[in-house]
């Protein structure tokens, strides 16, 4: 649920649980479909370290789940704050989970002027939270003081009045008086704006599709081979996605559909689909040549995801031209 609202996904964890019901089921699972399941949720390293961390349970721990926090933060994908949740809550280990809730909590009952996104900020909500742990009930305190943060201790006008801490809180507010100065921020680096272009290279009944890169962006789904640009720097009009892999016999070549902007948690895509109309088969040497068909079985970005239907549509009918 990491940046993803409960409602959404909900749904997906429906899905999964009906398609692989328990940890051995999902190990055995090929990545292809785990991704394709993910498809629309984002974040895709999250399905790659999900199924990883199943790999890792059935085939080198006999199906045995971690127990204690260390043990969790092995496992890919699972970081402090899950670790000690999971340690925590089903295991009643004495371990401080500190989310965004009790970031607040913390920062505003001690007032902390220093920004918390940054070591010498969190260093003080973590030291505290630790001691603050009630080590004979780990799991409920933890959860309770998620849940001040989340009902109480709200990002704007904590409502002071109603919470326990407030005789001994160095931010609490007389009723009305507005929302504390912490938790400090110092800010997140800015978003920047790329353009990206997705060359569809196809012959009507065929469409050539690549893997990404296991890392970074969409990390391991299939796109159209794609190319970055920096904004407002010159580049041709159709940059050929490789120029060597494209055989001279394009027949033609035009802009698909309007540009579109696809945002991401850093950056910014301005989008645009080239097609390439080629005649016979391109011999590529990265990703593969395939019939539209497979080409849809695939996990896609949902950037590409969102204009397929119509896409495919249109490339089907330059076979009969
Ligand atoms: S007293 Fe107010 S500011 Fe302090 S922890 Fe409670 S709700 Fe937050």
């Amino acid at each position: 649920m990491q940046q993803t609202r409960i409602e959404q996904g909900l749904k997906y964890w429906n899905k999964f649980i009906n398609t692989w019901a328990d940890v051995h089921a999902l190990a055995k699972a090929p990545l292809d479909d785990v991704l394709r399941a993910w498809q629309g949720l984002g974040y895709y390293s999250r399905a790659r370290n999900l199924h990883r961390a199943a790999q890792t349970i059935a085939f080198e721990r006999d199906g045995q789940f971690p127990v204690t926090a260390v043990e969790w933060r092995e496992m890919p994908g699972v970081g402090a704050y899950t670790a000690a949740a999971i340690a925590s809550i089903c295991h009643n280990e004495s371990i401080a989970a500190v989310d965004g809730n009790v970031l607040r909590v913390v920062s505003r009952y001690l007032d902390i002027q220093e920004p918390i996104d940054r070591p010498i900020g969190r260093n003080q909500v973590d030291a505290f939270a630790s001691e603050w742990i009630r080590a004979e009930d780990a799991g409920t305190h933890n959860q309770a003081v998620m849940e001040l943060g989340a009902l109480v201790c709200k990002p704007k006008s904590p409502h002071c009045s109603d919470c326990p801490l407030e005789p001994t809180c160095l931010s609490a507010q007389p009723a009305a008086a507005g929302t504390p100065v912490p938790p400090i921020k110092q800010g997140k680096t800015k978003v920047k704006t790329l353009k990206m272009i997705f060359n569809v290279v196809t012959n009507g009944t065929h469409v050539w599709m690549r893997e990404r890169p296991a890392t970074g962006i969409w990390g391991g789904l299939w796109e159209f081979p794609s190319q970055e640009f920096q904004l407002n720097t010159a580049q041709p009009e159709y940059p050929p996605p490789e120029a060597s892999l494209i055989p001279d016999s394009v027949l033609g070549r035009r802009l698909w559909g309007e540009p579109f902007e696809h945002i991401l948690s850093h950056r910014r895509f301005r989008c645009q689909f080239v097609v390439w109309h080629i005649k016979g088969e391109p011999s590529v040497t990265q990703g593969k040549w395939m019939p539209w068909k497979e080409a849809e079985s695939k996990a896609r970005p949902r950037a590409i995801d969102r204009c397929w239907e119509r896409l495919e549509k249109s490339c089907l009918t330059l076979n009969n031209r």
